[in-house]
């Protein structure tokens, strides 16, 4: 019988007799659990990996099997990820590994993308399979109505409290597992019993302390104490989920990529070849006449600049690029036989981050490189969140919208984009005041943080607007998303001193059409919000 191949994963789907289905079946459920394991055995591993080029049986047996079984279950392109990881793996010496890392991290990272898409695509399983995994919060207080009032309010967030009230039993469970976030009463402890517990979570994660109120007093001690993190029982109990770190970034699965700029061919192969192999995409140039018009084609995330070219030298090359607004917080790295300090930082001086001097070892730029692109993305990262959310701003979703798009449609998966409106929000910062509108903010976007799936991104798009860029979902499940979130949300109770209020949001979602712009789909989403504002608020539509 002639299979059929899934565009996405490449994997021939044939009729198969109903045992082996099932079979197959309970193999397709069980390959993304199966490649998180692989992907947790190699960070036992690394260690001797890195130093030793070695790696622990375990690891060694995980890949061999995953090889094996992902070829016998037709899973073509995992296979042959899984082909070139074992043959970087058993290629590696203590001499090379360091360059061999990258290179591997970069294929798991690459199997753990392709078992996702199969989950996704094949067993209905989705909800479950990209849920966030939310450690528990640990809380240490004696005070029952604040503490039951914690625990229903995160609830609604989707976040779990186990509470103690005796420092012993904390200290128990802290051995046998660390929570997301260490919460104590600040009137139970001292010196000695926060060194206890500082022992045992060894900075970890945030010790935060809860006040009955929000003194200074109350404040100055718990520093002195030694509290990375301050709340007040009168504050809403979602503030407290500020400390709790959330590990997503949809961008961070794309592939590195690298512009090198160097009018010396023979230059330009090897760094290629070296940072290819290492898992970077590269784009030689020898004529920086064609860096402008390349960068206008492609996204970068760094410019690795020769100094001296005939054409132009490299440090006009790259004022020329600095005097594009667009192009101003690109990533700029030297990298020339210049070996005259003044005339590195002259090259600095008009626009280059950074200078690596040729010649350079295959390690050194493989390193050098991947620190960089490592510490750039996470500084863009942080220049464009919202202050009150945390949550990425709108220059950072329509960016993100801008390559998830490109790369959706480029492989025919679907993209839905969905924006929230919350609703009457005006009366709540007239009647309530400004405050309590920016609490509701907040909550929402906490809500948002901690409940949309791991693999899409939630964003503020401006005041009381937010939305949720989701690749790799058709329509259906992204409404089932965002009305469980409107459910969530209009669960929430706010208090303002002995008033009590719900609030709500309107929400709608569109599918990407292959014709569209980033701009068109913003106001498709954007038209169907306002229809559900228009029909009632406080609820969903999508189109
Ligand atoms: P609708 O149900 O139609 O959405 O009505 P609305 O009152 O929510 O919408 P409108 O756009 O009239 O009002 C939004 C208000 O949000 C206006 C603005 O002052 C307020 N706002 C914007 N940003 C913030 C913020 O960061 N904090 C607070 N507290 N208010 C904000
Ligand atoms: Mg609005
Ligand atoms: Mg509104």
């Amino acid at each position: 019988m002639s299979g059929v191949v899934d565009p996405l994963i490449n994997k021939t789907i044939t009729g198969n007799p109903p045992v082996l289905e099932e079979q197959a079946a309970r193999y397709a459920r069980d390959l993304d659990y199966k490649c998180d394991r692989l992907l947790a055995l190699w960070q036992e591993t690394k260690p001797l990996f890195v130093k030793k080029g070695a790696t622990k049986p375990a690891f060694l047996r995980a890949l061999q099997g995953l090889h094996k079984s992902t070829q016998l279950y037709g899973y073509a392109a995992l296979h042959q990820c899984l082909d070139s990881l074992l043959d970087q793996v058993m290629k590696t010496t203590s001499e090379n590994a360091s360059l061999h890392q990258y290179r591997i991290e970069h294929l798991l990272r690459r199997i753990k993308l392709l078992a996702d898409g199969q989950t996704i695509h094949s067993s209905g399983m989705e909800a479950e399979s990209h849920v966030l995994m939310l450690p528990p919060l640990y809380l240490l207080s004696n005070n029952e109505i604040f503490n039951d009032q914690f625990l229903r309010e995160l609830d609604i967030f989707g976040i779990t409290v186990r509470k103690f009230s005796e420092l012993d039993q904390l200290i128990e469970a802290l051995t046998e597992g660390i929570p997301g976030i260490l919460i104590v009463a600040l009137e139970l402890m001292d010196e000695q019993r926060v060194q206890s517990l500082t022992e045992v979570i060894q900075h970890q994660i945030p010790l935060v302390f809860l006040a009955e109120e929000d003194s200074w007093q109350a404040r100055i001690r718990s520093v002195r104490l030694g509290a990375e993190g301050f709340i007040s029982t009168q504050d809403p109990a979602d503030r407290v989920l500020d400390y709790l770190k959330v590990q997503r970034d949809i961008d961070s699965e794309l592939t590195p990529t690298v512009m090198l700029v160097d009018d010396s061919p023979s230059f330009a192969s090897y760094g290629a070849q070296v940072l290819e192999a290492s898992g970077v995409d590269v784009f030689p140039v020898m004529d920086p006449l064609k860096v402008i018009p390349l960068l206008q084609e492609q996204d970068f995330d760094l410019l690795l600049l020769d100094l001296h070219m005939p054409e132009c030298a490299g440090n006009e090359l790259a004022a020329v690029i600095r005097q594009y607004p667009k192009y101003q917080q690109l990533p700029i790295v030297y990298l020339s036989t210049e070996t005259g300090l003044q005339r590195q930082l002259e090259a600095l001086s008009v626009g280059g981050d950074d200078f690596l001097v040729k010649p350079i070892s295959e390690a050194h730029l493989v390193s050098a490189v991947h620190q960089r692109i490592e510490r750039f993305r996470s500084l863009k990262k942080l220049i464009n969140l919202d202050d009150l959310t945390g949550l990425v701003n709108q220059i950072n979703i329509k960016l993100s919208l801008e390559t998830q798009i490109k790369q959706c449609l480029a492989d025919e998966r679907p993209l839905c984009l969905a924006l929230l409106d919350i609703d009457h929000f005006k009366e709540i910062n007239d009647g309530y005041g400004h405050l309590m509108g920016d609490v509701v903010i907040q909550a929402l976007g906490h809500l948002l943080k901690f409940q949309v799936p791991a693999d899409c991104l939630p964003g503020r798009y401006g005041g009381e607007e937010f939305a949720i860029i989701a690749p790799n979902t058709e329509l259906e499940e992204a409404h089932a998303l965002v009305e469980a979130l409107r459910v969530r949300f209009e669960k929430i109770e706010f208090s303002c001193g002995s008033k009590r209020l719900h609030v709500t949001f309107s929400g709608g979602v569109v599918q990407c059409q292959p014709s569209m712009n980033v701009d068109q789909l913003i106001q498709s989403a954007d038209e169907c919000m306002y229809k559900a504002k228009a029909s009632g608020r406080n609820k969903t539509l999508s189109e």
